[in-house]
């Protein structure tokens, strides 16, 4: 096939994320990828400024991660988990909880992508309500403009009206909703302000109704690429407890550096009942992802009428990805990324925050390695994108948000600056 027909047939049969079959959004022939670069078909070289959607870490085609993968697949690709179990499962799992998750907890459940773990947190916490007897508790709450995934019951807890969910509306579970936190990440708390007032009252009101409440913790991610102040959780830990919900943190996009710490709890003073982690949990190299939890809740969900946890994916526990992940995660601790991804987010936001004085912005926000160009009105992405890769950039904006999320580890000051420079000057010239 040319480039030409690939392109074609590509528009006839394939369906891309979010996108129509009867005017398909164009798409890009990638014919490789090395470091940050990702080379099309005809040559053309975009520096990588989107991790994959959160997920790359140390560049693609990295020596190390490839080396594992080979010797693995010469290992074996997969076997099932059911009964069986491998090394590569093991030794990710410890390092998880050695070396990544918060004290306490140690008990992992494997999945293939980050919906299906959002999935298997909520299925966790049902049936932890259920082995207590509270029958009651059949629901879940959450903040808005969040954004946990597109599976059905993950679905449920996104941002009913802005997320792109809304279509499924009426035959959705219906769940609680509460306004996004207001303080800032870097705001000042005001401890006698009413910012938890919402949750409260409707703990006060619905709390035996609720079995856990969930959030992406201090990073919403899709859901509008915005920073909250860390305090909200402590004090979410704190409702939860009074109230008897358990806590769940999706850290699938916050998880392994991004935010200049292992994961995003590590900003608060608490630690959740459940953590969900996915996309950089492989460096970005292969689906997997991870639902974890304390051994008291583990066995208490063990301990009821079904006798164990009712989910069992066929590829769970992938030893292909694990190694891949397990290399990942040793590499990332090797690295001096707590260092490298404020220095990142410096970059960024000397660079990104002049452009809030232009009329169109709304706002510019960093923290960690995210770099978000908020605008007033929603950006034209089939016109953007063309004139980002003619600047030679990968970004794909959505809604009114253009952002850059790089590979911390593998992008250099020189390539970040390409990428600062390529978003600036396609927004000024638009
Ligand atoms: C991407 C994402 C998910 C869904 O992960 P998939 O691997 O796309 O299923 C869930 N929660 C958050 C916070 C995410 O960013």
């Amino acid at each position: 096939m040319t480039t030409n027909e690939l392109l074609a047939w590509d528009r006839a049969h394939l369906w891309h994320p979010y996108t129509s079959t009867i005017d398909p959004l164009r798409v890009y022939p990638v014919a490789h990828a090395e470091g940050c670069t990702i080379t099309l078909e005809d040559g053309t070289r975009l520096t990588d400024g989107m991790s994959s959607w959160w997920a790359t870490i140390h560049g693609y085609n990295h020596p190390r991660l490839n080396k594992v993968l080979k010797e693995q697949s010469e290992l074996m690709s997969h076997v099932m988990f059911g009964g069986l179990t491998h090394r590569p499962a093991v030794e990710l799992g410890k390092i998880l909880v050695d070396k990544i998750l918060p004290p306490g907890m140690d008990q992992i459940f494997y999945a293939d992508s980050g919906s299906v773990s959002v999935e298997v947190a909520l299925k966790m916490a049902l049936q932890y309500q259920l082995s207590r007897g509270e029958r009651q508790r059949q629901y879940f709450a959450t903040i808005r403009s969040g954004y946990h995934g597109d599976t059905w019951h993950a679905m449920s807890v996104c941002d009913p009206v802005t997320s792109m969910h809304s279509y499924f509306g009426a035959s959705l579970p219906i769940q609680f909703f509460v306004p996004q936190p207001s303080t800032p990440f870097d705001g000042v708390w005001d401890p006698e302000g009413d910012e938890m007032r919402p949750m409260k009252d409707l703990l006060q009101e619905h709390g035996e109704e609720i079995a856990a409440i969930i959030v992406e913790p201090v990073v919403q991610g899709a859901g509008g690429m915005y920073f909250y102040h860390p305090e909200y959780l402590n004090q979410l830990r704190r409702l939860s407890d009074e109230y008897g919900c358990l806590l769940i943190f999706d850290e699938i996009a916050t998880g392994f550096g991004r935010t200049g710490k292992l994961l995003a709890t590590y900003h608060t003073d608490i630690i959740p009942d459940i953590i969900c982690i996915g996309k950089s949990l492989t460096g970005g190299y292969l689906t997997l992802s991870a639902t974890c939890t304390t051994k008291e809740i583990a066995d208490t969900i063990c301990s009821g009428e079904a006798g164990c946890f009712m989910h069992g994916p066929t590829f769970m526990g992938n030893p292909l990805a694990c190694r891949v992940a397990l290399e990942s995660t040793r590499m990332l601790l090797e690295a001096p990324y707590e260092k490298r991804v404020k220095e990142i987010e410096e970059l960024l936001r000397a660079e990104l925050t002049p452009l809030s004085s232009h009329p169109s912005i709304r706002e510019v926000r960093c923290l960690g390695a995210i770099g978000v160009v908020e605008m007033r009105d929603p950006v034209d992405m089939q016109k953007l994108i063309p004139r980002f890769v003619a600047e030679g950039v990968w970004l794909r904006p959505f809604g009114r948000l253009v952002y850059i999320m790089p590979p911390f580890l593998a992008i250099t000051d020189e390539e970040l600056l390409h990428l600062t420079r390529g978003l600036t000057k396609v927004i000024l010239d638009s």
